[in-house]
């Protein structure tokens, strides 16, 4: 079991897909995303094997869909109902792009079942079936090759409401999902060295060179002020600081062993 919430409430209806495939493709999509809950409005023959066999292992998502007539009772009790559709219609309707969609779903379905509906794969909703909807989204793809594949549209949907459902969620172990840039976030595995580990780096780092002969304290032009600015940009964590230390110690002792050499 996963510690992320699951997305109940939220109901992927299909109207009249045609490739049993793609409502293979589509459960897939959907389980992937925690969302259980298929609807299909008067879909090709169904269930067959393409479907389950492109569900790999969702089967069942499409086990437990709902077969209906039409969009009205795939939605009927719905309190909000969202199409998609891959252009413009000439009416104009409330829009939302698919960002503000995932997060529209997840307040909605606290008040009742909430649907996203695609279409059919050669001729997307009619405008009655679009005109049945509160919103209408539009994944923002290329206007000269706007349409996806269905499972694909899917997808894309369903995710932009998982990312939503992970940030709203604030006790699950968002290290295993958040962004992890550098080691002054959260979820790094090493704690970030601190300022002062940083200026022991520099004083270490400056005497060292100095003892090699690359830094001339007496004519420093900005070396040190550049290193700083490298050694501060990569944000070193407190084990990377150890092994520059580290270097810089084995550093001090060969020239030790050198110098030695130099004076028998
Ligand atoms: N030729 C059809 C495309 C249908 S694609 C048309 O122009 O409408 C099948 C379904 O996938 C669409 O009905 C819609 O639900 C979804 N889809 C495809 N591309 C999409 C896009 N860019 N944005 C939102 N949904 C899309």
């Amino acid at each position: 079991m996963s510690d992320y919430p699951s997305l109940e409430g939220l109901r992927v209806v299909l109207v009249e897909p045609s490739h049993p495939g793609n409502i293979g493709a589509v459960a897939r999509a959907m389980k992937n995303m925690g969302v259980a809950e298929l609807v299909l409005v008067s879909p090709a023959p169904f269930p067959v094997e393409k479907a389950s066999a492109r569900a790999s292992g969702a089967d069942d998502v499409l086990e437990n869909a709902r077969v209906v007539a039409d969009l009205n009772e795939a939605v009927a009790d719905c309190v909000e109902v969202i199409a998609t559709s891959a252009r413009s219609r000439s009416l104009t309707w409330p829009i939302l792009n698919p960002r503000d969609c995932g997060a529209r779903v997840l307040e909605q379905r606290r008040q009742g079942p909430v649907a996203l509906v695609f279409g059919r794969e050669d001729n997307g909703l009619s405008n009655e079936e679009l005109q049945r909807c509160h919103y209408h989204v539009q994944v923002p793809s290329d206007p000269a090759f706007s349409s996806l594949n269905l499972a694909m549209a899917v997808q894309v949907m369903l995710y932009e409401v998982r990312m939503q459902s992970l940030f709203e969620a604030p006790d699950v172990n968002v290290a295993a999902w958040q962004s992890t840039h550098t080691p002054a976030d959260a979820g790094w595995d090493e704690l970030p060295a601190t300022a002062g580990d940083m200026e022991r780096l520099m004083t270490h780092l400056e005497r060292t060179l100095t003892t090699t002969g690359f830094h001339d304290p007496e004519r420093p032009r900005q070396l040190m002020v550049r290193m700083r600015r490298l050694f501060q940009r990569a944000h070193p964590d407190r084990m990377e600081m150890n092994i520059l230390r580290g270097i810089l110690t084995s550093v001090d002792k060969l020239a030790r062993s050198q110098d030695r050499g130099n004076h028998v």
